[in-house]
């Protein structure tokens, strides 16, 4: 069985979370983000295969149906499809990587179900700032910043099911925040179903 960790991370669209995780990943090895197959068209300067597998409708059905093999979680989100390959999570798992998934809340439902997540929420200091970060990021219109703050009030509902919060107010402090919850969590005894400690290779 892999000691990798499975990050789960979700936020209202705005939030920070892109740039967060960046930050981290720069600055602590061994940690690697999952691309997600969408169905959403690629914003300017989105590439595909870094950001997002960008496929249409019918590729991304035919993943969904190849279950259990196809997608470890999916969900419509914000009238698109996204999907986490199980194929992908595993490559780097294989290679002893922990994984960053950048999923919303219905798919981080389905993850808790297949398997064993820490999970980070990340919250707005204020519905009237994520608002001004999602019109000062200038990828929306009015019409799907109106959506995306909609989905938010409901996605908000669901911080209490996660493992962590990290309120992104001053960038460097919820940067800090998310180091050091993967750093401790490296740190966890993983105990196995017996409640025995796993090996930990001495
Ligand atoms: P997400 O990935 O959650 O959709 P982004 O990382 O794209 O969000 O961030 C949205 C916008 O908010 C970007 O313009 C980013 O520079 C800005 N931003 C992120 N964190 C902060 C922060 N703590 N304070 C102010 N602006 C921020
Ligand atoms: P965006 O279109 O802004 O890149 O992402 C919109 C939302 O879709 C975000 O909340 C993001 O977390 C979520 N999302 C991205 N990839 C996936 C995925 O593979 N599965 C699920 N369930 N949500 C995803």
């Amino acid at each position: 069985m892999s000691n990798a960790l499975l990050l789960v991370l979700s936020a209202p669209s705005g939030c920070g979370k892109t740039t967060i995780v960046n930050r981290v990943m720069h600055n602590l090895p061994g940690l690697v983000f999952s691309v997600s197959h969408t169905t959403r068209q690629p914003r300017p300067g989105e590439v595909n295969g870094v950001h997002y597998h960008f496929v249409e409708g019918a590729v991304f059905s035919g993943i969904r149906n190849q279950q259990p093999t196809g997608f470890l979680e999916w969900a419509e989100v914000h009238g698109n499809m996204y999907g986490t390959s199980v194929e992908e999570v595993d490559k780097h798992q294989r290679a002893g990587c922990d994984v960053i998934l950048d999923i919303d809340v219905q798919g981080a439902a389905q993850v808790r179900l297949r398997a064993n997540p820490v999970t980070v929420f990340i919250a707005p200091p204020s519905l009237v700032e994520l608002e001004r970060r999602l019109r000062g990021r200038a990828t929306e219109n009015e019409t799907t910043i109106a959506v995306r703050l909609n989905n938010a009030r409901k996605e908000l509902a669901c911080v209490g099911a996660y493992d962590y919060l990290i309120v992104n107010d001053r960038l460097e402090d919820a940067v800090e925040s998310l180091r050091s919850i993967l750093i401790a969590e490296r740190c966890r005894q993983r105990r196995a179903p017996d409640g025995q400690p796993m090996q930990w290779g001495v």
